[in-house]
């Protein structure tokens, strides 16, 4: 059994993916080929902004929002603690301080009321300068926007949804990746909307910063590439990849996302009862990057990891340790509370195999192997 089932995929769309890869091999446009540009449309389009600038990846998609924002040293950067490292090396990395934040015992992504006081720490210990929330719509869900944008208002700051896990999602019906106003998203092979390498991609309804974006991820290019107006980088999505992306983005729209969407409904009948599973807030539809569960204990979750991995099922733990454990972060970061919701998750969260081709029979198998390991 795969986690997530990418052969499954490439099998039902062969004869699409196929061509447009020999497309692009026959016309040997490799760099910024005409597909990029088709599939910027069609996924401003989709997730309803006006503006897609794709890139080479989903953490290159997060630092050039920020240079965007010309975030810097003496900056602070509110960031949730249980996410993907990216989230908050971006922050590092342009020299800003990230401020970890924690997060909802039912959605996982980051909490309003920390994010509020964090915010009025930062304020208060006067140092730094609060400069912009990173929100992460974590395992395909997207957070809280409604009560994140009322903070956001109060203290003026911009948003940048990393969207990496949550291209698909939606809250009432509009779009994850248009909640920001930087959002992004990658195209890693295991997200829900994936490549065949790596990609990403940036979504705003600033025509501004849509320019800077494509003049930045191009050597800060001017009227050409060789008339460079400022300091970037190379950061540009292939045009083979892009070429991929274009029928497996048809696929998502036309089926893939409701069949997760399935898979999850039947996970949550098999398992409601047994384990805790994951909390859908009315109005809100997840992508389901990852379908997690939470099991009562460490070590109740170690079990069940470890003796379905004898049967040939893999798991994964996302994510094993709180973001300002880490070592690249120690005397980096800055956090105001205990961060004990994260603290928890990291203990006992536990994802499943998880993808739009995974088969009724298997998901029967797995259930009834976890039920039997939990009464153990
Ligand atoms: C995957 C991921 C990223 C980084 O994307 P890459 O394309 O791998 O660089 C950033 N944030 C989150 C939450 C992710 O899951």
């Amino acid at each position: 059994m795969q986690f997530r089932d990418l052969k499954a995929q490439y099998t039902a769309l062969k004869e699409e993916i196929d061509n447009e890869i020999a497309t692009v091999i026959n016309d040997c446009n490799f760099i910024s080929g005409m597909q990029v540009t088709k599939l910027e449309e069609q996924l401003a389009d989709y997730v309803g902004v006006k503006h897609c600038v794709t890139c080479a990846n989903g953490t290159d998609a997060l630092m050039l929002a920020l240079m965007a924002w010309n975030i810097g040293p003496g900056d602070a950067v509110f960031v949730p603690d249980f996410t993907f490292f990216a989230s908050g090396e971006v922050v590092s990395y342009a020299g800003a301080t990230p401020i970890f934040v924690d997060v909802c015992e039912n959605t996982f992504n980051i909490s309003p009321e920390s994010l509020e006081k964090a915010i009025l720490g930062v304020k208060n210990q006067g140092e730094l300068q609060p400069k912009a929330i990173i929100s992460v719509d974590l395992f395909g869900l997207p957070a809280d926007y409604p009560k994140i944008k009322e903070i956001a208002r109060k203290f003026n700051l911009p948003i940048l949804e990393d969207g990496a896990q949550g291209f698909g999602g939606s809250i009432y019906g509009k779009k994850a990746c248009s909640f920001g106003d930087i959002s992004t998203t990658s195209f890693f092979p295991a997200k829900p909307l994936g490549c065949y390498g790596d990609g990403g991609a940036i979504f705003t309804d600033s025509t501004e910063i849509a320019y800077y974006l494509k003049s930045v991820r191009v050597h800060g290019k001017g009227t050409s590439k060789y008339d460079n107006v400022r300091i970037g980088v190379n950061s540009r999505l292939d045009t083979l990849q892009a070429a991929i992306l274009l029928p497996k983005l048809k696929a998502f729209q036309d089926y893939e996302l409701e069949a997760v969407n399935e898979v999850s409904e039947r996970y949550t009948k098999l398992l409601g009862g047994i384990v805790k599973t994951p909390v859908i807030e009315e109005g809100f539809l997840s992508s389901w990057a990852q379908y997690s569960i939470l099991l009562e204990s460490e070590e109740c979750r170690d079990r069940v990891q470890d003796e379905l991995k004898k049967d040939g099922i893999p798991t994964m733990i996302y994510y094993q340790k709180p973001m300002h454990q880490q070592k690249a972060f120690s005397g980096k970061c800055i956090y105001f509370e205990e961060l004990k919701i994260t603290k928890m998750l990291c203990e006992r969260v536990l994802s499943l195999p998880m993808h739009p081709y995974l088969r009724e029979e298997d998901q029967i198998e797995i259930a009834k192997k976890i039920a039997d390991i939990v009464k153990k």
